[in-house]
């Protein structure tokens, strides 16, 4: 690091990023500029040079060792204009007028080769006016895990943001005891969320809702901007982009686990993997989250916290829809409208295909919900059952024995596989086409919480990032079978059972 100085940066192509800093262009009220604090002894543990590449940065960029600098937050590069966003938010239900950017810091925005904007954000970075009584620092076993699991979301082909690089601080942070302090490089459509308009909204400032109602229109709506009301259409879209993330976690058996307002993205992405894990076990009302004691974020209930999210939004674009209050509400409650019909074609429709019924009528959807009320009875694996059922459509007795065996009493299976394949002996899909269409929407790997914690366990512990790269190496493609990593398939033992997860704040 010592070599690096802020005036060698040029030399490094940091300098050469062509951020175009849309965000940092809104008035004042939006954001505080500032700089990440530096850290003392910063060391890069992990690049993505893959996603860098596909965002617009040279990948040589990412593994220069000047890198570290600038992923560490010791070193700004010239485009950049580093800033803290302001929102506020609902968490767990209850209303708190600022919170906003308390331990992260944008860089600025790319725009890629694609055609998309893209932020790129330092969490971790630092106190910012944001903090109140946090440290702004994280530690490593959190930037894991979201790095581990954003990175599963996008190869299993949901929104997410996405991790461009991990780097160690070599600063100890306090938690519960000492920790490594850690920063992760973020990359998202943008950072906006349901809590931005909030903010704004809370501060009875018009003006600045409708400045940010234009920015998002542009930014990630762009066809709104055809429509006749383009508040509407904007509400009425990310309205629609909830219910299909929301429908798209739900078929994975994701629970994000505080999906307060302020984590609720305007762009349909996922972000802040707080205490975030997958089902091993499938019951509806599976909650990790120590601290979702009521379990407002239970996995059955993110569907009406999806919609719950949304209102709030909408009661903030009010002043936009109608000058009447009564009209405007009445616009917003059409714009809502949608959320559960969305919601249904994304979970129902896709949960027919997940048991191989892809044209998804009614009677198909009643069946695979019989399936699921069988597998939570039966303490049945929801990963594991859904890709062994792909293997089964020939109905080969070893293939079967693989899914039944998944169930306590393997006859509440045995009921349930007759019924299933007689909804599919007439139709015409030959059992080669259904087992490979089930294949591509039913995952083999997913990132189980145990096998996360074990990364975090030999980093923290013994600095070995071996199972980290491992775990990955399997998870961003889980579709495939990885031949010699069938272990990390596996769901846990009773002894491995990670049944807490901790937002490690
Ligand atoms: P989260 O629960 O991670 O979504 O964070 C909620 C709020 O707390 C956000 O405003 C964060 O920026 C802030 N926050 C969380 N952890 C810290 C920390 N260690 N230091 C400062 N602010 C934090
Ligand atoms: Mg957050």
């Amino acid at each position: 690091m010592d070599a690096i100085t802020q005036e060698s940066l040029s030399e490094t192509g940091w300098d050469a990023v062509a951020f175009d800093n849309s965000y940092a262009r809104l008035p004042e009220a939006f954001h505080t500029r500032l700089d990440p604090t530096p850290v003392s002894n910063p060391r890069l543990v992990k690049v993505n040079t893959a996603l860098a590449e596909a965002i617009g940065i040279d990948p040589e960029i990412l593994t220069s060792t000047d890198s570290t600098g600038v992923l560490a937050g010791n070193l700004i590069p010239e485009k950049a204009e580093p800033l803290a966003m302001v929102y506020a938010g609902h968490q767990f239900g209850n209303w708190v007028p600022r919170l906003g950017d308390g331990r992260a810091i944008l860089l600025g925005e790319v725009v890629g080769p694609d055609g998309i904007r893209r932020d790129i954000q330092l969490k971790g970075s630092g106190p910012t006016p944001y903090s109140r009584m946090g440290d702004g620092r994280a530690v490593l076993g959190p930037v894991m895990r979201e790095y581990i699991v954003s990175e599963a979301m996008a190869g299993l082909g949901i929104r997410t943001s996405r991790a461009l690089a991990m780097a160690t601080t070599g600063e100890i942070v306090r938690r519960e005891g000492p920790e490594p302090g850690a920063i992760l490089t973020r990359v998202a459509a943008s950072h906006i969320r349901v809590g931005t308009f909030q903010y704004f909204h809370g501060q009875r400032d018009e003006a600045s809702i409708r400045t940010l109602a234009e920015h998002v229109i542009d930014r990630h709506y762009p066809a709104a901007r055809e429509a006749e009301d383009p508040y509407l259409a904007l509400l009425e879209a990310v309205a629609l982009n909830t219910a299909e993330l929301i429908g798209s976690w739900m078929l994975v058996g994701f629970i994000h686990g505080v999906m307060n307002t302020d984590n609720c993205t305007i762009s349909g992405e996922t972000i802040d993997y707080g205490p975030c894990a997958f089902i091993d076990t499938f019951h509806p009302e599976t909650v990790f989250s120590s601290i979702d004691t009521g379990g407002r974020y239970a996995y059955d209930q993110q569907p009406s916290i999806g919609l719950w999210n949304v209102t709030r939004l909408a009661e903030t674009l009010l002043v936009l829809l109608d000058v009447n209050q009564d009209a405007a509400i009445e616009k917003a409650k059409q714009a809502l409208a949608g959320y559960w019909p969305r919601f249904e074609q994304v979970f129902h429709g896709g949960l027919c295909a997940k048991i191989g019924l892809p044209t998804a009528e009614k009677p198909d959807f009643e069946l695979a919900l019989d399936l699921l009320t069988r597998m939570a009875n039966q303490q049945a694996d929801f990963t594991l059952t859904f890709r062994r059922l792909s293997d089964a459509p020939a109905g080969d007795i070893a293939a079967t024995a693989m899914v039944r065996m998944l169930f306590d009493d393997p006859t509440a299976y045995d009921e349930w596989d007759a019924k299933w394949r007689e909804r599919f002996t007439g139709d015409d899909l030959a059992p080669t086409a259904r087992r490979a269409a089930m294949r591509a929407v039913n995952p083999a790997f997913i990132p189980r919480n145990h096998q996360v914690q074990r990364a975090i366990d030999f980093a923290t512990q013994a600095e070995d990032f071996g199972p980290m790269e491992e775990l990955l190496s399997v998870v961003v493609s889980p579709f495939e079978d990885h031949p010699g990593q069938e272990h990390l398939a596996l769901p846990p033992t009773s002894d491995q059972a990670v049944t807490q997860t901790f937002c490690g704040t």
